[in-house]
């Protein structure tokens, strides 16, 4: 018989297997709601002006793992600053589930937080310097393409 091993405590890393999981996710009302496909569970946290104070977690995908199901007609969108990130957030109750990123605006960003059946403690989270943005940028670009 084996000696007891230790228990793994890491987060569970879907980069270690080859399937990727789909996971469901939308606002609080019900309005919005999407399917997306993840390959790895590794979300950023941004210090940023506006992500500090929704307290969003960054999941960052190619579009065509992004699949909005419903309620492209209930989301508004907010944009500020040099008007690229379009914060779309849903116009019934306010939450901001998925937007489209200034520091990838080909891709899908998704909140953590809006997905189904997940702890943001399930996500390896590393941390985003947005309030230096410009100075960041390039090392958080980096990061994501050697996670696809
Ligand atoms: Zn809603």
């Amino acid at each position: 018989m084996d000696d007891a091993q230790p228990v793994d405590r890491r987060p569970r890393r879907v980069m270690d297997s080859p399937e990727p999981e789909s996971l469901e996710g939308g606002c609080h009302c019900g309005a919005v709601r999407y399917r997306v496909t993840v390959w790895s569970r590794d979300a950023v946290e941004c210090n940023c002006s506006v992500c500090t104070k929704k307290g969003y977690l960054h999941l960052i995908v190619q579009e065509t793992d992004f699949e909005l199901l419903r309620g492209a007609d209930a989301v508004t969108t907010y944009t500020f600053g040099t008007q690229t990130a379009q914060h779309h957030f849903c116009r019934h109750c306010g939450v901001h589930s998925y937007y489209r990123p200034r520091s990838h605006p080909d891709q899908i960003d998704v909140n953590v937080r809006c997905l189904d059946g997940v702890e943001p403690s399930d996500f390896q989270v590393s941390v985003f310097d947005g309030r230096n943005w410009e100075d960041s940028v390039e090392e958080l670009r980096a990061r994501q393409r050697a996670r696809h």
